[in-house]
């Protein structure tokens, strides 16, 4: 059996009961065969794969808090510090009732190669909770947040592990958990990033991964002979990423025509409206139906249904296996050329591999998304040095690091003989410098 097949067995066996981890380490693992094939000698003697898809550490921890009833409410917190082989850990947390230890563990494993591939020095983790944030009062979401930060605390700091926001947890979330980071340890330092301006923040940075994701697909696009100026895109999701995808769509003269939640999703033949879209998401924390009632041009649809309008270039903005076979069949069908991924494995394999084989462009979203990450990087920067940069500079270095991914990936794929496999690509450029680390660093 080939090393490969060896791990990935183990994985399944090991972890039960973790899909999202299983098909993480599954669709990464496979793009390497070819690089592991040509060195399996020296990766097996040091048992490169095993250390790979095993976590530094998991940290697994109870949250109790009150609400608002005076109800002592508990739910489980965890975070898992993957690879610190090039840096300091570093990935968001997430609140949502679907985490848990599987969901965090794919989407640690993913951090890890898409930290690598930003050129910065930072390792992959992940974290969160099971707490939903949704209709809790801000005194609840704060109890929950210091008590989270309460345990956190212990395993996290400027220099070793650096979480940041995901779905469920923005600026005020990240103002909690730095206002409790900081009374526990009475350290002032770049523990967090995504935090306000006033305290240490990056201007960018909420905008980043948005942004980021159409600096990419304009890059992927240019190189294939084709552009974004006068395309329709559709979008899933309504929250931070897919907000500033659509923004930045806009300035690059495209048109964006859906966005969707968890409930619902809006058509917006005219164009998403995205000065609205925020009032009724960042500001009023409300249902798409709220943008549909102030806006006569859209159209407000209950339950899934992004991927059937018709669209030049997609791009899966809200959450994991959001974009199965029968979706990759519709965008084909409508005349779609490019998916470039938002979220973090929107695309189920199945799918992917369906819109690889029909020519779709795919950039999978370990590179797609990696301007939130490569800009909190930025953020680390800015609080060591103790100075703020410019929207504009930290605009033009994420541009530069987006536009540096895709001919990474791009490269990586070419060399090894896969041109245009953009999944194979990251993967492989994204392996080598954390490979090439763990060796140097020896058995740990
Ligand atoms: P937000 O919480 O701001 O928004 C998530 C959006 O997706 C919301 O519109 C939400 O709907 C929808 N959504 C969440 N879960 C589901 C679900 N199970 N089914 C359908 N819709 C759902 O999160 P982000 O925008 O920050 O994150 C979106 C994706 O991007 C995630 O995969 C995240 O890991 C990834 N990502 C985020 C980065 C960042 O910088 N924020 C960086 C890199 C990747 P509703 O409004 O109803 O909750």
């Amino acid at each position: 059996m080939s090393y490969v097949d060896e791990i990935m067995d183990k994985v399944v066996r090991e972890n039960p009961a973790q899909p999202e981890f299983h098909q993480a380490v599954q669709e990464v693992l496979e793009s390497l065969r070819v690089v592991i094939d040509r060195n399996e000698e020296t990766y097996r003697r040091q048992a490169l794969l095993e250390r790979l898809v095993t976590p530094e550490r998991q940290i697994l921890f109870r949250v109790p808090w009150v609400d608002d009833k005076g109800q002592v409410r508990v739910n489980n917190g965890m975070r898992i510090q993957f690879n610190s082989a090039i840096g300091p850990i570093k990935g968001g947390l997430r609140l949502h009732p679907s985490v848990n230890v599987g969901v965090v563990k794919f989407l640690g494993f993913e951090q890890i190669f898409k930290n690598s591939l930003t050129g910065l020095p930072i390792g992959g983790g992940k974290g969160g909770s099971d707490f939903d944030p949704k209709g809790k009062s801000d005194r609840e979401v704060m109890a929950f947040c210091q008590s989270f930060m309460t345990e956190l605390y212990k395993y996290v700091g400027a220099n070793m592990d650096v979480p940041a926001g995901d779905i469920g947890v923005g600026a005020r979330e990240i103002g909690y958990l730095y206002g409790q980071y900081k009374r526990l340890t009475g350290l002032y330092e770049g523990v967090l990033t995504g935090k306000g301006l006033s305290y240490g923040g990056s201007l960018a940075r909420k905008e980043a991964t948005g942004y980021g994701l159409l600096y990419l697909t304009d890059e992927m696009l240019r190189c294939n002979g084709k552009s974004l100026e006068g395309k329709t895109v559709a979008v899933s999701g309504a929250g931070n990423v897919a907000t500033y995808a659509i923004e930045k769509a806009w300035q690059l003269g495209a048109k964006p025509v859906t966005c969707s939640d968890s409930t619902g999703w809006i058509y917006d033949p005219d164009g998403i409206d995205v000065e609205l879209l925020k009032q009724v998401k960042e500001v009023r924390r409300a249902r798409l139906t709220e943008y549909a009632a102030a806006r006569p041009s859209a159209v407000y649809h209950e339950g899934k249904g992004v991927w059937t309008v018709k669209c030049d270039v997609a791009l899966p903005c809200a959450t994991q296996n959001e974009l199965g076979l029968e979706d990759a069949k519709a965008l084909v069908a409508n005349g779609c050329f490019a998916v470039c991924e938002g979220a973090n494995m929107p695309t189920t394999l199945d799918a992917t591999k369906y819109l690889q084989d029909s020519g779709i462009l795919f950039c999978p979203g370990k590179a797609a998304n990696a301007g939130g990450v490569a800009t909190s990087a930025l953020e680390m920067s800015q609080n060591s040095e103790r100075l703020s940069w410019t929207f504009e500079e930290v605009d033009s270095k994420l541009k530069n690091i987006m536009v540096n991914i895709f001919h990474n990936l791009d490269d990586a794929a070419r060399e090894y003989g896969m041109e245009g496999n953009y999944v194979a690509g990251a993967n492989i450029a994204g392996f080598l410098k954390v490979a090439d680390a763990m060796l140097a660093q020896g058995v740990v």
